[in-house]
């Protein structure tokens, strides 16, 4: 209750249960652990309580996030537009989850910039630039997932959280802290962790289903990346990652192999920025990690259309890769006494 504005909190409710129906939830383009996590936890509450609701995702998830999901959950906006857009017209209510700017929605943008349905942002990002009717943000917090957790409570649906709702809350906390190694200093975290778990939330599981879950062949492309890819700057406490077409190929990526090959660099002592390069159809598609003060969203905001955390931040360039990861090392100087200054 505390982590919101009381007043808006008795709003939402009433707004809730007295004017809304149907429900659609979106989270962010390209979803990882706590897109997926929080928009599905949220619709199992939603559905257990009486709701006609749904998530539509933007375009593909990993599969390992897929045991997630059931009945048609999520709907993937790229594979099925017209059904998507149908359920949009139905809605009294849009839930966004885990993002600050309408860029994130993808190709759905478009569709929703047509139409005025109110929406609810739950989000832990830095000033999110999105209109909302009602906005829970709080970017202290571990997780979009622990804000929904949150949310539910407040608006009095706790009790319709069950095994699958709890199951992709937990997930979404353990993605996006990397099971409990960044950002989750918080004992609120843990206080609803407990919570997750003592109503049916498998934690093993859900590891397996995020660390222990890949093909050989991404076992292989990490182990190429390593060895093959990765070029360190120590003078910059600086490192980066690429990834071609061609490699990609090779090592028949699956969407979701590369999550997390950006912070291998980080563990090299001394290193506290580590930037990951790939190649997609049409663009090249960043993302940035880093330890300590040095604020990657704004890197990633000034230099490659991008946003995020300051610690995890990401953005993408229609600069070709080669021209991509020049510039990245051209920045580096620039940015030297940033980089150098602490840890
Ligand atoms: P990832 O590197 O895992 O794709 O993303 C890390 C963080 O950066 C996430 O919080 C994500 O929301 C944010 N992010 C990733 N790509 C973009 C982007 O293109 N634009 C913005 N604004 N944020 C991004
Ligand atoms: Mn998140």
């Amino acid at each position: 209750m505390e982590r919101f504005d009381l007043n808006t909190c008795k709003k939402v409710k009433e707004w809730l249960w007295k004017d809304v129906k149907r429900i659609v939830i979106i989270p962010h383009i390209n979803p990882d652990g706590d897109a997926i996590g929080s928009a599905i936890g949220l619709n199992d509450v939603f559905k257990n309580a009486g709701f006609e609701s749904c998530v539509i995702v933007p375009n593909d998830y990993p599969s390992y996030l897929s045991w997630l999901g059931h009945d048609g959950i999520p709907y993937i906006y790229e594979q099925c537009k017209e059904q998507c857009n149908r359920l949009i017209d139905r809605a009294d209510a849009l839930f966004f989850l885990d993002f600050n700017d309408a860029k994130r929605l993808g190709k759905l943008e478009e569709y929703l910039s047509l139409k005025t349905k109110p929406v609810v942002l739950i989000d832990h990002h830095p000033e999110p630039q999105i209109k909302a009717e009602y906005l829970f943000s709080d970017t202290d917090v571990s997780s979009t997932a622990e804000l929904v957790y949150d949310f539910i409570k407040t608006v009095g649906m706790l009790d319709k959280l069950g095994i699958k709702g709890a199951n992709a809350l937990l997930t979404g906390i353990i993605a996006d802290t990397g099971s409990f190694s960044h950002n989750a200093s918080r004992p609120s975290t843990y206080s609803i962790v407990g919570e997750l778990i003592s109503r049916g939330a498998d934690k093993d599981l859900i590891n397996e289903s995020l660390y222990n879950d890949f093909s050989e062949k991404r076992m292989r492309l990490l182990g190429y990346c390593l060895s093959e890819k990765m070029e360190i700057f120590p003078q910059y406490r600086a490192a980066m990652i690429w990834l071609t077409s061609e490699e990609l190929k090779r090592y028949d990526f699956q969407i979701g192999d590369t999550e997390g090959f950006v912070n291998y660099p980080l563990s090299v002592k001394g290193i506290i920025f580590s930037a990951f390069f790939i190649q997609k159809h049409d663009h090249v598609k960043v993302s940035f990690r880093s330890k300590g003060s040095f604020a990657t969203n704004e890197f990633s905001a000034a230099h490659f259309n991008g946003g995020g955390h300051k610690n995890a931040s990401g953005g993408e360039t229609n600069l070709s890769m080669n021209e991509a990861i020049t510039l990245f090392r051209e920045l580096l100087p620039q940015y030297s006494s940033l980089l150098i200054k602490d840890y």
